[in-house]
């Protein structure tokens, strides 16, 4: 039986199952996690059953807000960053906590071999991947934390909470049009984080334009998103470093993991496991 369910809407593309699964099948666990189409208005109903029917739940997109509102208790990555992306179940006591910041974190330091310390970080979107994991690389020592959105009050809005938890730390922001103050921000910044969904679909432009970028510049870009995408094209033609989401939610992965099951999961086989994108 499942005992560990991964849920969103839409749900089918989630890598999560295979990559899960394979860390429970390396440690002689059987194959206990599965995957669930759960809509907005259902997740209520959701958390009587997993409060009595599982151990640990994944959550994506549109759910990590909500589920901030429905677990009994949060941890405190949680509460500072007001998003939750796993449930933790123990006694028909649900604890909802947040990985996706550290996903972040580990998948720069893997991708990119840099401590984050004193590094100006610079995010492309303001949905809730940022909202996610901008507080948590505030929280790492990074000197600046900033925002390039379509929509800039939603800029501001992370703009404030990064200042709020970091003390001195600097946080600005624009709307990807205004191109003098965008390439002010990429010149100066030592990351980009590409947290936006242009991309998801093959016909999607660059999620900034070409001419924001420079051939060599001292920029490292990190796309949350796992597919081959115009930006990240760019970024080869133009010889800046750059890697793709699958780090990102494979360390993320393994950080619930280590949660539900207080061991830290063999890192390769959670990769393999994504390679494969075995679903069940
Ligand atoms: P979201 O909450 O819906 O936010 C979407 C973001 O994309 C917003 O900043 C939005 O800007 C921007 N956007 C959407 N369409 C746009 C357009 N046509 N032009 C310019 N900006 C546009 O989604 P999310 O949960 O943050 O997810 C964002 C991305 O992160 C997705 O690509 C997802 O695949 C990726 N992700 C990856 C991982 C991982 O582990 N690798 C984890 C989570 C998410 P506005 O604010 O102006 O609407």
């Amino acid at each position: 039986m499942e005992k560990y369910l991964v849920i969103g809407d839409p749900i089918g593309h989630s890598r999560s199952p295979g990559m899960q699964n394979a860390a429970f099948e390396a440690l002689g666990m059987g194959r206990p996690y599965g995957i669930r189409h759960v809509t907005p208005g259902e997740l209520p109903d959701f958390f009587e059953y997993a409060r009595e029917n599982l151990s640990g739940v994944n959550l994506t997109i549109p759910h990590k807000l909500q589920a901030v509102q429905l677990s009994d208790r949060l941890s405190g990555c949680a509460k500072r960053c007001g998003s939750v992306n796993t449930l933790i179940i123990k006694d028909g006591i649900i604890t909802g906590d947040s990985t996706d910041g550290y996903g972040l974190e580990n998948a720069l330091i893997h991708c990119f071999g840099r401590s984050l310390a004193g590094k100006r970080i610079l995010f492309c979107g303001a949905g809730g991947a940022a909202r996610a994991t901008a507080v948590h690389l505030a929280d790492c020592g990074c000197s600046e934390v900033s925002f390039i959105n379509r929509t800039v009050s939603k800029a501001e809005e992370l703009s404030a909470m990064c200042q709020r938890c970091s003390d001195g730390i600097v946080s600005e922001c624009a709307e990807p049009g205004d191109e003098k103050k965008c390439i002010e921000l990429l010149e100066r910044a030592d990351y980009l984080i590409q947290a936006t969904s242009v991309g998801l679909k093959e016909s999607d432009p660059s999620a900034l334009p070409e001419k924001y970028f420079r051939p060599g510049m001292n920029l490292c870009i990190f796309d949350t998103i796992y597919r081959r995408t115009a930006l990240q094209e760019l970024a080869d033609a133009l010889g800046i470093p750059c890697a793709n989401g699958k780090e990102m939610l494979v360390q993320q992965g393994a950080k619930s993991f280590e949660l539900w099951t207080g061991v830290k999961p063999d890192l390769e086989v959670m990769r393999r496991g994504f390679d494969e994108g075995v679903t069940n």
